[in-house]
C-alpha cells in the first residue's frame, strides 16, 4: 500500500466540483484516509512548492494556491501516487487527456483543479507537511 497527497486547489473548491473529484478518486478504488477544507499560509505553501523556488511562476503559484479554500487528502492504495497522478492528466490541462480531471475540467496550466505527489519519498514529505499527526 502506497499514500498520496491529494489537493483539490482553490479553482476546484469554487467551481464546487470537489464531490465530483472525490468520486472518481474512490470509485478508482482509492481509499481517503484524511480530508479537510483549509486555507494554506504562505509559508506552508513555499514549502509544498519549494521545487519551483527558481521558477518564474512561483510567486503567482503561491497567491494562488493560497487565495481560497483547498481540500487536502491523504489517498491510500495500490501504487496510490501513480494511479491518483493518471486520474489528474498531464500538468497543462490542454494536454490531458479526456476522461481526466485536468482533461475534463481545465485549460490553464496554474488553475489546473488538482494536485498530486509525484514520487513516494514526495508524498512522505507533503504528508507530513499538511497532515503532522498523522505519523
Ligand atoms: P504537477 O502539478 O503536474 O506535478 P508541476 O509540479 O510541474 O506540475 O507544477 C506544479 C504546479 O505549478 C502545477 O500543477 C501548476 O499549478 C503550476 N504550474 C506548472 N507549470 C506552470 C507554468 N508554466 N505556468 C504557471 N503555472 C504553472
Ligand atoms: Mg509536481
Amino acid at each position: 500500500m502506497e499514500r498520496t497527497l491529494v489537493l483539490i486547489k482553490p479553482d476546484g473548491v469554487r467551481r464546487s466540483i470537489t464531490g465530483e473529484i472525490i468520486s472518481r478518486i474512490e470509485r478508482r478504488g482509492l481509499r481517503i484516509v484524511a480530508m479537510d477544507q483549509r486555507t494554506l499560509d504562505t509559508d506552508t505553501a513555499k514549502t509544498h512548492y519549494e521545487e519551483h523556488r527558481e521558477r518564474p511562476f512561483f510567486d503567482s503559484l503561491v497567491e494562488f494556491i493560497t487565495g481560497g479554500p483547498l481540500v487536502a487528502m491523504v489517498v491510500e492504495g495500490e501504487r496510490a501516487v501513480e494511479a491518483f497522478r493518471a486520474l489528474a492528466g498531464a500538468t497543462d490541462p490542454v494536454s490531458a487527456g479526456p476522461g481526466t480531471i485536468r482533461g475534463d475540467f481545465a485549460l490553464e496550466v496554474q488553475e489546473n483543479i488538482v494536485h498530486g505527489s509525484d514520487s513516494s519519498y514526495s508524498a512522505e514529505r507533503e504528508i507530513e507537511l499538511f497532515f503532522p499527526d498523522l505519523g
